[in-house]
């Protein structure tokens, strides 16, 4: 095991990432920019490192600051988290090359499954299901794009190989659109993401967004740790996340969940990992892998009983995995709410000084976050300022104790999205469950309507 981790991130997860660490007996290095100075979790730290002022792009996203940190400090291993420099491949690399051990996968993996398309014919390869599209990347020839389209069937989707974040792909419905939305896509993806390859899928109207957690050690062995249903979503933000899936079929979870795993062994995958898919008419399509920890990972460790967080560094360490799927036993259910510093239905973010913190407890209920009364959120990040985590023995056993959760919590001095879960959490289709990913901006629309009628 590691003697010293470098915590290259900022926030939840560097609290969580630190929590793992103490566990394992492994000393901690934060590094901070001068915006998060004064934070509760840089203290906890063994050490601690400034590396910039608040922007992140002259501090958590500084390369050279973040491997000087980990030299002086004489860290082993530097964990990314997530956001920031976590799916970098150049920054897993620099990591590497430097001497320090990357809290990932291998940088050519990285790199693989960065790119949509080369991680999209690798899906294809270890038999996972994915979008029906073009096969590969599209041509330049307006008369092949046209026949390409006409074959998948509209609506279809134009996506940019090196997109993220819900950026670089257009819908298109009808012949007329399609070759201008070919064109305006490729351009944007050049400027944005320095590549201009772009690839053409059928679009679903109204799938469910489900993903799988897989984790791989560097020796070949991989397992799955069951699904997340994230579909509650606003502008591709996950607001709400849950395991597992609500009404979907065990056997077809294992099914495809066995492809993720196979699909790890094939690219040689290290660490954990996420496969994303649409979920439509009882089918799976792949979009995209994510080679990182997530945000939602607390809901599969609520129901799972793994630390998937000291998984990965146990693995990165040059252990073998302790875990055959057999193993792995889905119990009860576990629900995610992500509170924002946010106007709960306007979205605004609202950072500055929590006057009063008062986190929920009680039996089935996990708070992973960084905030206390005192803190001050600061302007210049995400506004996620920690998860609630719900568990029970079922769906409805978690979501009574969310509400329970909820109503209790008090944060004052600024706004959450707390209200918005509280609303959430007595809606009728939530509770019936299963809703799309076009469920939350449906119903904030009709909702915004409503009160413009009054
Ligand atoms: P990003 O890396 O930018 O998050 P994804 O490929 O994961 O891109 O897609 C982001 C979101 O876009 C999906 O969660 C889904 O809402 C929508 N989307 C992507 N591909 C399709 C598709 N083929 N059909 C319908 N919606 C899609």
């Amino acid at each position: 095991m590691f003697g010293k981790v470098l915590i290259a991130n900022r926030g939840e997860i560097a609290l969580r990432v630190l929590r793992a660490c103490r566990e394992l007996g492994v000393k901690t290095v934060a590094v901070h920019s001068e915006a998060d100075t004064e934070a509760k979790y840089v203290k906890l730290a063994d050490e601690s490192v400034c590396i910039g002022p608040a922007p992140s792009g002259q501090s958590y996203l500084n390369i050279p600051a973040i491997i000087s940190a980990a030299e002086v400090t004489d860290a082993e291993a530097i964990h990314p988290g997530y956001g920031f420099l976590s799916e970098n491949a150049d920054f897993a690399e620099r990591v590497e090359t430097s001497g320090f051990a990357f809290i990932g996968p291998r940088p050519e993996t990285i790199r693989l499954m960065g790119d949509k398309v080369s991680a999209k014919n690798a899906m294809k390869d270890a038999g996972v299901p994915c979008v029906p599209g073009s096969e590969g990347a599209l041509p330049d020839d307006p008369k092949e794009i046209t026949k390409i389209a006409r074959a998948v069937g509209y609506p279809v989707i134009i996506k940019a190989a090196g997109g993220g974040g819900g950026r670089g792909m257009r819908v298109v419905h009808t012949e007329a659109a399609l070759l201008n939305a070919v064109t305006m896509t490729r351009s944007e993806a050049g400027a944005a993401f320095n590549n201009p390859t772009v690839y053409m899928e059928k679009f679903l109207e109204n799938p469910r967004h489900i993903e799988i957690q897989v984790l791989s050690d560097s020796f070949g062995a991989s397992v799955y740790l069951g699904e997340r249903d994230c579909s509650m979503q606003r502008r591709h933000q996950k607001v709400i996340e849950e395991a597992p899936a609500p009404g979907v079929n065990r056997r077809i979870i294992a099914r495809v969940g066995e492809r993720c795993a196979e699909a790890c062994r094939r690219i040689n995958y290290r660490g954990a990992g996420t496969f994303e898919f649409l979920y439509e008419n009882g089918e799976f399509y792949f979009i995209e892998m994510n080679t990182r920890v997530q945000v939602e990972h607390p809901v599969t460790e609520q129901v799972t009983g793994v630390d998937i967080v000291q998984a990965q560094i146990r693995i990165a360490s040059g252990e073998k995995l302790w875990l055959k799927q057999r193993d792995i036993e889905i119990r009860g259910h576990a629900i995610e709410c992500r509170i924002n510093a946010e106007d709960p239905f306007k979205f605004t973010p609202s950072p500055g000084k929590i006057d009063t913190w008062h986190p929920p407890g009680g039996p089935g209920i996990r708070v992973d976050s960084h905030a206390y009364s005192g803190y001050t959120v600061p302007p210049h990040y995400d506004s996620m300022i920690g998860k609630v985590i719900s568990s029970g023995e079922d769906r409805g056993q978690a979501i009574r104790r969310m509400r329970i959760a909820l109503s209790e919590m008090m944060v004052t001095g600024i706004k959450t999205n707390i209200p918005l879960h509280q609303e959430l959490m007595l809606d009728e289709r939530f509770i019936k469950g299963g809703t799309s990913i076009h469920y939350l901006e449906e119903k904030l629309a009709a909702k915004s309507d409503a009160n413009k009628g009054k």
